[in-house]
């Protein structure tokens, strides 16, 4: 069958991949690819927290993709690592137990041992994903399977409809325009990648609180990142900067107040109140879209589980026109 996903950030090519892998033929049409995407520009690492979708569907997108990012760090040049992770939390409601319980060497930090402004806190073996070499890994592998990328802006549906059987929606914030869903807001997001003297991941550390992270990668300590709602703005801003590492020095003193930058970046987060996942079937002659966009903060996290959902979703459709 042939299906036609829109769009080739993190979503698009791993709901492609797990599409050719079940055997369908897939052609992806794409404004922008890799390096020029949002999910070039994310963190990136594995927490399914700051997220108000239903807990049931979190638990299982999460469980699918950790399996999957751990299956990774095996896979040369996929740029996935696992470190250890410390994640705190303000609030009771950012996050339950049972989101992330299952992870690798997963504890609750005890009340008594958290600092001072949170209420809780979870250590656990945290994947983090490279994303400028993830993106590159992601693409040759569908095109190493036989995968088809056009660049092209897709405007109106028509423009595909005769070339599909199934069409997936995978374009975040390309969906207010494409499907006028005025629930999407991009949300801006700028990180800063520092140089310090050495970093050995297997005894680094990943820090995260729902405004703030440090993340260590192989060639530098991550700081990020900023929640702007509603700024379109991708240009790099000196005093986000500034805000950054003078965070990043205050929780990581090692950083110091004046570290040598690696690079600072700007993405939009295609934030939506729910996460969209679900078919819409369309005018008789038409075919269907399956929806899978609005992952906001979790993109990369909850990218494998969707993926699996969502061909779970073409499955069964195909399965229902054989019984007609
Ligand atoms: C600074 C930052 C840090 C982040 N950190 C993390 C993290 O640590 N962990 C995590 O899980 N998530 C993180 N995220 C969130 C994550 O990056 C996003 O949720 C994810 O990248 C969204 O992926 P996407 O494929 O939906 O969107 P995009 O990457 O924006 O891709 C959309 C695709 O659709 C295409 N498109 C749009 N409209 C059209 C159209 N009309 N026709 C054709 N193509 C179209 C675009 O060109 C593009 O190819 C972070 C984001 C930012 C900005």
């Amino acid at each position: 069958m042939k299906v036609v996903i829109l769009g080739a950030g993190v979503i698009g090519l791993s709901v492609a991949i797990r599409a050719i892998e079940e055997g369908h033929n897939v052609e992806i049409f794409a404004e922008k690819i890799t390096p020029y995407t949002n999910s070039d520009r994310a963190g990136a690492y594995w927490s399914p927290f700051t997220n108000t979708t239903t807990s049931a569907r979190i638990v299982k997108w999460g469980k699918e993709s950790y399996r999957t990012f751990c299956k990774l760090i095996k896979v040369k040049n996929a740029g996935v690592s696992l470190v250890d992770g410390l994640e705190y939390f303000n609030s009771e409601d950012q996050f339950s137990e049972s989101w992330c319980s299952y992870a690798r060497n997963f504890r609750k930090i005890p009340r008594n041992e958290l600092p001072k402004s949170f209420v809780a806190g979870f250590s656990y073996l945290v994947p983090v994903i490279l994303m400028e070499k993830y993106m590159r890994w992601l693409m040759k592998r569908f095109g190493s399977l036989g995968g088809k990328v056009t660049k092209k802006r897709v405007c109106d549906l028509s423009e595909i409809d005769s070339l599909s059987d199934i069409i997936v929606n995978c374009t975040g914030l390309g969906s207010i325009e494409l499907f006028g869903d005025k629930l999407v807001t991009p949300i801006r997001g700028q990180t800063v990648k520092v140089r310090v003297r050495s970093i050995d991941l297997s005894t680094s550390k990943l820090y995260a609180d729902p405004e703030f992270y440090i993340v260590p990668q192989s060639d530098g300590i991550l700081l990020g990142a900023t929640a702007q709602k509603g700024d379109w703005n991708t240009n790099v801003n000196l005093k986000d900067t500034q805000y950054l590492i003078k965070k990043g020095g205050s929780i990581a003193p090692r950083i110091g107040n004046a570290p040598s930058i690696v690079n600072e970046s700007v993405g939009l987060r295609p934030y939506r109140p729910q996460i969209r996942l679900e078919i819409e079937k369309r005018s008789k002659g038409e075919p269907p879209v399956v929806h899978n966009y609005g992952h906001g903060f979790n993109g990369v996290t909850f990218s494998w589980g969707c993926a699996k959902e969502v061909v779970e979703i073409i499955k069964n459709y195909f399965r229902f026109l054989d019984l007609k």
